[in-house]
């Protein structure tokens, strides 16, 4: 593949580029904020962006928060955005589930190991579930715990499909009866396999470390509904009337952002430097995915406006 190409402080690069894309698929953790901090210049290159003309949409692999919460925090955060521009894995899941899986009912429930966005999502679905948030979910293997999961008596028997996300309240409970759900034929998906969750320069537990357990306990691997699966680029897709050789994706993870985009064949990639990946981790032996872009940060793209 052809080296990436480096557009910040390259003016004329970067007016070339832009003018490559119609549609640019944006990442969030990483690429607009920090966690709760917003990186310099972001509301104005979002609104240089859709001020060029292009569409920008909002693609995370952040369960915990619905769409309805997402705008919520990109508004507080002064990025021009509606519920319509974002796309988030609790939301790729619920409609995955509603539209293509399609299960009959009773047999159709969700069984839930997440947050409440993932909850949020399926209801604006109409998907019935149960476990998530609910705090029966939150309870210790007491001895009641191992009779009513030995018999039967706990599980419901409408489950059919296991749904896992990040959940910061993962228990032995909660996994001892996604198992017993698996194990009775459930559909196994994912919101999405993120190993780590970054946090103020640091690592903590991702949503796809959560679910080891069931995947050792079933041999078992879940459809993934978030970055890179092609599942959320299909959806995505149909969603937005995508013209895929004129969307670029711009992430700032190798692992999901970079091959998501090059497996769904965009028409570029666009990395960014402000994340969890540097440019030696795409320039070293055997790296998962290289972009064909990258900057340093996302707002260095507002150079071609001059
Ligand atoms: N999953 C969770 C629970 C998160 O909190 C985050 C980042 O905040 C992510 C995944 C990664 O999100 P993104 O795809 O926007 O980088
Ligand atoms: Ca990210």
């Amino acid at each position: 593949a052809a080296p990436s190409k480096y557009l910040t402080g390259d003016i004329p690069a970067t007016k070339e580029f832009l003018n490559k894309f119609d549609t640019f698929l944006i990442d969030c953790d990483g690429v607009l904020w920090s966690g709760e901090h917003v990186f310099d210049g972001i509301p104005q290159t979002i609104e240089f962006l859709r001020s060029q003309g292009k569409r920008t949409v909002f693609v995370t692999n952040n369960s915990t928060k619905s769409r309805e919460e997402y705008l919520k925090k990109l508004e507080s955060k002064d990025i021009p955005s509606g519920v319509e521009d974002i796309f988030g894995s609790a939301y790729s899941a619920a409609i995955y589930i509603s539209r293509i899986l399609k299960l009959p009912a009773p047999k159709n429930k969700v069984y839930v190991i997440g947050e409440a966005g993932i909850e949020h999502e399926l209801s604006s679905e109409n998907i019935p579930f149960i476990g998530g948030t609910d705090p029966a979910y939150r309870k210790d293997m007491d001895p009641e715990a191992w009779q009513g999961i030995a018999d039967g008596s706990l599980l419901d028997p409408d489950v059919g499909v296991v749904l896992a996300g990040l959940d910061f309240h993962i228990n032995y409970y909660k996994i001892a009866m996604g198992y017993q759900y698996l194990k009775r034929g459930a559909v196994f998906l994912a919101t999405n396999l993120d190993s780590t969750l970054p946090l103020n320069k640091n690592f903590f537990p991702g949503a796809g470390s959560i679910l080891i357990p069931l995947i050792n306990m079933t041999g078992q691997q879940p459809l993934a509904l978030g970055k890179p699966s092609q599942a959320m680029m299909d959806a995505v897709e149909g969603k937005f009337q995508l013209d895929r050789s004129r969307t670029c994706m711009i992430g700032d993870r190798l692992d999901t952002d970079i091959k998501f985009g090059i497996q769904g064949k965009l028409g570029g990639t666009l990395a960014v430097l402000t994340g969890v990946n540097k440019k030696e981790d795409w320039e070293k032996e055997g790296a998962v995915a290289a972009p064909a872009f990258y900057v340093d940060a996302l707002s260095d793209l507002r150079a071609a406006a001059q």
